[in-house]
């Protein structure tokens, strides 16, 4: 027995299936999980002393890869100045500043300890702000565990194959209208129709938890101009996207305004954080200026703080972008081709520093339907087969891989070597 083995045994005593966050459990891709007991720039070592080439960064906020110097040292330096207050304090204006100058969408933004959180509060907000109660959101998307969007959700929801999650009163997830990404003319017909009831639409600009899905030309211009025609309030959970696709996010990317964003992972630099902002007229109607209520105990703790402050002023650095987008794209045709020679249909997607392999031979994913007719099979074959080579992906078929600037160009030769063994077994 391996000691990641004896320590789930343990671990299944005490937590529920061993695990505080359900995909981790490797239930999407069977056997064991691994646990870890250190992690080094681009690297996890397991507590067998395994390394592996890590392409799950802690499930995103890792982009400048781990234990970083530079992080570490803000953190001890705050660690001695105490660890929260419950009270204001200047690294929070610094954040606030720092994320309005890099997603100008953001006028004002309220932090939070979650993606969860941020998605949360970004759509009581546009409930409070509309009067209205309904909401669009698309199937296969995740935006954290919230009641009202455990509809059809994508990521873990998916891969445990519970997209509607019992203990949602079904009085609130009728509330929730699902259309499907990517599909222009289903939005239209929707907000023709009812349109006026909508308070918000909320979406992932790059769907990333049902794989890695980028918005065909044209989705998300249709998403705000229904909005615009409805008074509908455009939510994008940049959750995921945000500082990944690129420095000013998905929206920056693809140049579309939404109202709200809501932020996470990459914005706390490995400690829990989210946020949520946007328009300051919105924005304007969270408590104590407005209404609508929102707050937390620990939001905007100067640990977390200081940590995603540190991790936004790196990936500020001329550059730091394009170096990671052009590596994410040698990983993926690398990939690609190692696929292609072993003869296994693979398609490779991917968005700034964010990517998805498909084992279809559809030569482009852009619905959810085409994700759920991949082969699952293979593609837990191939994962079993990247962990024993030393790569670690995303322990399921339905989420995106994450890249970091640790990762040297050996670390991705490295991987597409093991994929090109790997390939050829499946
Ligand atoms: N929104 C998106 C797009 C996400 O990918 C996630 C988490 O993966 C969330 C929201 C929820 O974030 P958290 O897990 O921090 O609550």
């Amino acid at each position: 027995m391996t000691h990641s083995e004896t320590l789930f045994e343990q671990a299944q005593k005490y937590i529920p299936g061993g695990v505080n966050s359900p995909v981790r459990a490797f239930k999407g891709v069977g056997g064991s999980p691994i646990f870890f007991k250190h992690a080094e720039g681009a690297y996890l070592y397991d507590e067998d002393d395994r390394r592996y080439i890590d392409y799950v960064g802690s499930w995103g906020p890792m982009i400048v890869g781990h234990s970083n110097e530079h992080i570490k040292q803000a953190l001890h330096t705050q660690i001695e100045l105490g660890v929260g207050y419950g009270a204001p304090t200047a690294i929070e204006t610094e954040m606030a500043m720092k994320v309005c100058e890099l997603v100008p969408s953001i006028e004002l933004v309220r932090m939070v300890n979650s993606g969860t959180e941020a998605t949360m509060s970004a759509i009581r907000l546009a409930r409070g702000y509309t009067g209205r109660d309904k909401i669009v959101k698309f199937e296969g998307c995740y935006h954290g565990h919230v009641d009202s969007l455990l509809v059809k959700a994508g990521s873990g929801a998916l891969t445990l194959g519970v997209p509607n999650s019992p203990g949602i009163p079904a009085s609130l997830a009728e509330h929730t209208i699902t259309l499907t990404y990517n599909d222009i003319e289903g939005v239209r017909k929707t907000f023709e129709e009812i349109g006026d009831q909508v308070a918000a639409i909320i979406v992932e600009p790059v769907a990333g938890n049902m794989n890695c899905i980028p918005p065909v030309p044209g989705f998300l211009e249709s998403l705000r101009e229904v909005c615009d025609q409805h008074g509908t309030v455009l939510i994008f959970d940049e959750v995921m996207t945000g500082f990944r696709v690129s420095l000013g996010g998905a929206q920056g990317h693809y140049g579309i305004t939404p109202d709200l964003t809501a932020l996470g992972k990459v914005i706390g630099g490995g400690l829990p954080v989210g946020a949520f902002g946007g328009k300051r007229e919105i924005m304007e109607h969270i408590s104590p200026l407005g209404p609508v209520y929102q707050a937390g105990t620990l939001s905007g703790n100067p640990l977390a703080m200081t940590a995603g402050l540190t991790t936004l002023n790196l990936i500020s650095e001329t550059g730091f972008h394009d170096r990671l987008t052009a590596k994410t794209r040698t990983l993926c045709d690398g990939l690609k081709k190692a696929a292609d020679e072993a003869g296994i249909p693979l398609t490779v997607q991917s968005a700034g520093a964010m990517f998805g392999l498909f084992f279809t031979d559809e030569p482009e994913v852009t619905r959810f339907d085409q994700v759920m007719n991949c082969d699952v099979e293979r593609f837990k074959a191939f994962f079993q087969g990247m962990l024993k080579e030393g790569v670690y992906l995303a322990p399921s078929a339905f989420e995106a891989g994450f890249t970091s600037a640790a990762l040297s160009d050996e670390d991705i030769e490295a991987t597409i070597a093991a994929a090109r063994k790997v390939m050829a077994t499946l």
